[in-house]
């Protein structure tokens, strides 16, 4: 594995840690899976394991991605949704090929139709945001409060206050600026 690329940002609903593996939308982005290969290993982290990547489904899983952000976007603003997006992310939801498979543990497992593996692992992803943006799933779409990200995230909190979209980055980094700034109003800290 290669150190130079990005780690990722593994939260626990399918459709938006899809739509993080690009942050800081609204600052210095982060492509988080630049590469084939990184799909490829974002989704064998998921229990999408496929065996190859080609640039193209690449291209497609990004437009996945980002349909799914716009989408989401406008449901957690309560705005109309995008209508190029619903069409892509229906578009990957129809073309998929996946059976969800009952392991005898009692575990689900995806079986994958196609001999394009990738497109029936974006089916499910498809699939899995079509069930939080028409509200089936318990919790709130919200948008994160970092003015950089604005990611949307699925808020599954009891009190559905979250505001960020990960602790342990937009999270902390908020914190630490308000420390910051808090400090510079200190008038005896030199310029
Ligand atoms: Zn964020």
């Amino acid at each position: 594995m290669c150190p130079a690329f990005p780690d990722f940002r593994l939260g626990s609903v399918l459709a938006t840690s899809f739509t993080g593996t690009l942050s800081e939308r609204h600052g210095h982005p982060v492509e988080r899976i630049p590469t084939p290969q990184r799909l490829v290993d974002w989704l064998a982290v998921y229990g999408l394991a496929v065996d190859s990547c080609t640039s193209a489904q690449l291209d497609l899983a990004r437009e996945l991605r980002e349909s799914i952000h716009a989408a989401a976007t406008a449901a957690a603003l309560q705005e109309a949704l995008p209508a190029s997006a619903v069409r892509v992310i229906n578009d990957r939801s129809v073309q998929g090929r996946a059976a969800a498979i009952l392991t005898p543990e009692g575990e689900r497992r995806w079986r994958f139709g196609s001999a394009s593996a990738v497109e029936d692992a974006l089916g499910v992803i498809a699939a899995d945001a079509i069930g939080i943006i028409a509200g089936e799933r318990d919790g709130r779409l919200a948008l994160c409060a970092s003015p950089t990200c604005r990611a949307a995230f699925f808020d599954t909190s009891r009190s559905r206050t979250r505001r960020w979209c990960d602790m342990n980055t937009c999270g902390n980094r908020e914190k630490k600026a308000r420390f910051n700034a808090s400090h510079r109003k200190r008038p005896a800290s030199p310029e």
